[in-house]
C-alpha cells in the first residue's frame, strides 16, 4: 500500500492509487503526490507518539478544569494553592506538547 498526501490541504490517503477527489478540501486526484519511502515510514513511525501526544494535550485540559473548579470552590488557602499550581502546570505541559506536535510537523512526522 502506497501513501499519498494532498497537496492542496496536506490529507493523507493509504491505496495503491488516487482515483478519486480529496475527501478533506475536494482537490483532484493529480493533486495528490506518493510520499517516498522514507517519508511515509516518517509518518507511520511517528503516529502513535502523535496520539500520546494529543490524549496528553486533552489530559491537560481535563486538569485545568478541575484545577478552576477548585480554585473557585476556595475550600481553604492550601487547596487553592494546589488547585493554582495544578492549572500553571498544565498549561506548561500543555504548551509543551503543542511545541513538541510543531516539531513533528516540521520534521514530517505526522
Ligand atoms: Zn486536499
Amino acid at each position: 500500500m502506497k501513501l499519498f498526501k494532498c497537496t492542496v490541504c496536506n490529507y493523507m490517503v493509504e491505496a495503491e492509487s488516487i482515483d478519486e477527489a480529496c475527501l478533506k478540501c475536494g482537490a483532484a486526484p493529480s493533486a495528490f503526490r506518493e510520499l517516498t519511502e522514507e517519508e511515509a515510514e516518517k509518518v507511520y513511525n511517528s503516529e502513535r507518539t502523535n496520539d500520546l501526544l494529543m490524549e496528553l494535550d486533552k489530559l491537560c485540559m481535563k486538569l485545568v478544569d478541575i484545577a478552576y473548579e477548585g480554585v473557585d470552590i476556595n475550600l481553604d488557602p492550601a487547596c487553592k494553592k494546589l488547585f493554582t499550581y495544578t492549572n500553571d502546570k498544565a498549561w506548561e505541559i500543555k504548551q509543551l506538547v503543542k511545541a513538541e506536535i510543531e516539531n513533528h510537523i516540521g520534521k514530517g512526522k505526522w
